[in-house]
């Protein structure tokens, strides 16, 4: 049935005008233009719900169709709706409604809406045949609520897939992180093509995320070459998701090229998406720039776009211009700023080695401090070495995330410093106790086109004895080349892979071994890496790329590194 497949993409609605009368027809207009103004903020202060709409409806003895009710379900959206949802529901049956597919699938949405699976699954598993749209509405319940493993089970077990089903299970993966399954599925959809199952602009945004997230470069250019290839119109939404996906993969200057192709009617997104990638490169200046140029062409900046400006000025080490932009946003724009900017100050501040001015912020923020103001103090106290409010900030983060790892070692280590071992052996006896063990540090090279992963100390991959021959081969041309392993700085500064490991075993060293043995001389090698790279990764990170003439891009969890010739893009300050 046509009409069902138009509940997952509920932004195009149509009427089927096959049976109802002429007095349903206008009821069901009237709830539906009442659930689509219940998705936007109200604009007349005479809003009825659609559910009184339909009460009405019924006070005027109009008898509901099959169109009125997949309408009306499309107003529960929260679990606080369900007891409506249910009422309604008993109404359905009341007016042998229950059977049509229309509202069967309306049904199973409005469940997985208001949160409680178990309903949506009971109603699909009654149905004899489920349609199409049933199997993609059950699939889709699943994937919103994180059960992925169930969702794929599904999708497996239907009889036919549309590109929703690709694009709802695709988009499923992204959203709990899987992203190399995500793209795995999509090569598979791919070889499905021969049918009439062909990708559109929505499934090729969730691929380019996948690949944004995964910081797969080859993988995301050969996924806009697709876009090109099929003729798909690059609106500013998929724009914007290029954008992304480029900034992500490291290779700001493919944004910048489509930023710059995307013409006259960018929307707030795009610029927003282009700013926070220069702020992420380092390319301070070039985005408070790019921010004048934005208000010249009179779009109005919003939350997002400071956040990306301020970040800029973060990682840029632009003290005062972050602050004339903070105070901006209130004074010349209205806008509140959120509890993120205020870490972005904080983080300013405390990078720039002014404590004191970072605790201002912290005491004067109108809502309670969270992680990542937190965080933001302790990267800036670690950086200046003021151990104080090292220890201040990390009981207040394993205070609110009693499962961080990191906040756990390095408070101990903060102890160790400090010469107090007692507190720093009760930190971890605490840590063993809970239960909580280390995030292992994880990073991510592509090697023709094959994403590779490599943990902390891995020897899990087919090539290990050769990259661990061509790890000690860079390990000793640097060392002729003056480079010396910086265990100093392993107590305090680092470490939250633990200093137990072997520095030169973490894994964006396996990672550039395995790149080098891999790839010709002078191709560029690019990393991601999940946690904070640490400052002897970093130092020979910078000589690999003098001695061994690469350039090499690590994405870390706060920024990017461009390693060229010695030299970083962050200037040591990260
Ligand atoms: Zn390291
Ligand atoms: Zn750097």
């Amino acid at each position: 049935m046509q009409a069902s497949t138009k509940l997952i993409s509920p932004t195009h609605p149509t009427l089927n005008l096959s049976h109802p009368t002429i007095e349903s027809f206008i009821w069901n207009t009237l709830i539906r233009a009442h659930v689509q103004a219940k998705a936007r903020p109200p604009t007349t202060p005479f809003f009825n719900s659609p559910l009184s709409i339909f009460l009405r409806m019924r006070f005027h003895s109009v008898q509901p169709d099959f169109h009125t009710f997949p309408f009306l379900l499309q107003s529960f959206t929260s679990p606080s709706s369900l007891h409506s949802g249910l009422k309604i529901h008993a109404q359905i049956f009341k007016f042998g409604l229950a059977c049509d597919p229309f509202v069967q699938t309306s049904l199973i949405n409005m469940f997985s809406s208001c949160g409680n699976l178990g309903f949506a699954q009971q109603l699909f598993d009654e149905i004899p045949q489920p349609d199409l749209p049933s199997w993609n509405s059950i699939i889709n319940a699943n994937v919103k609520l994180g059960f992925i493993n169930v969702a794929r089970n599904l999708f497996d077990e239907m009889p036919k897939r549309n590109v929703i089903s690709w694009s709802c299970m695709l988009s499923g993966y992204v959203r709990c992180g899987e992203c190399k399954e995500a793209l795995t599925l999509f090569r598979e959809m791919q070889r499905m093509e021969v049918s009439d199952v062909r990708p559109n602009q929505f499934t090729m945004s969730v691929v380019l995320s996948a690949c944004g997230r995964l910081g797969a470069l080859e993988h995301g250019k050969w996924a806009h070459a697709y876009i090109d290839k099929c003729g798909m119109k690059v609106d500013v939404v998929l724009g914007t998701c290029l954008i992304d996906m480029y900034a992500k993969c490291g290779s700001i200057d493919r944004a910048r090229w489509v930023f710059d192709n995307l013409g006259p009617n960018k929307d707030v997104m795009a610029w927003s998406a282009m700013m926070s990638g220069l702020a992420m490169h380092g390319h301070g200046q070039e985005c408070l720039d790019l921010f004048s140029k934005m208000m010249n062409y009179g779009v109005r900046p919003n939350g997002v776009i400071f956040l990306g400006v301020l970040c800029a000025c973060v990682h840029g080490g632009l003290v005062s211009e972050g602050n004339d932009y903070f105070n901006m946003m209130d004074k010349e724009f209205g806008i509140s700023p959120l509890i993120q900017h205020y870490g972005c100050m904080v983080d300013l501040y405390g990078r720039a080695g002014l404590i004191d001015k970072a605790w201002d912020v912290v005491k004067s923020m109108p809502m309670e401090p969270d992680v990542i103001v937190w965080g933001a103090l302790l990267s800036g106290s670690r950086m200046c070495g003021d151990i104080e409010t090292c220890e201040v900030a990390l009981k207040k983060l394993i205070e609110l995330e009693p499962t961080n790892s990191s906040a756990y070692v390095l408070l101990s280590n903060v102890y160790a410093k400090m010469g107090r071992w007692k507190d720093a052996r009760n930190v971890r006896s605490l840590m063993e106790a809970n239960g909580i063990r280390k995030v292992p540090g994880c990073s991510l090279v592509e090697v023709g086109g094959v994403i590779h992963e490599f943990f902390v100390g891995d020897e899990s991959h087919p090539d290990t004895r050769e990259i661990y021959l061509m790890l000690d081969e860079i390990m000793n041309r640097l060392k002729i080349n003056g480079y010396v392993t910086n265990t100093k700085e392993v107590l305090l500064d680092l470490d939250e892979e633990g200093k137990e490991l072997a520095l030169s075993l973490h894994s964006e060293k396996l990672a550039i071994a395995f790149a080098i043995l891999k790839t010709n001389i002078g191709t560029p090698i690019h990393i991601v890496k999940n946690l904070r790279t640490c400052s002897d990764c970093h130092v020979a990170m910078k000589m690999i790329s003098k001695v061994f003439g690469r350039e090499i891009v690590v994405r870390d969890c706060s920024r990017f590194h461009h390693f060229i010739d010695g030299v970083c893009s962050c200037k040591d300050y990260w």
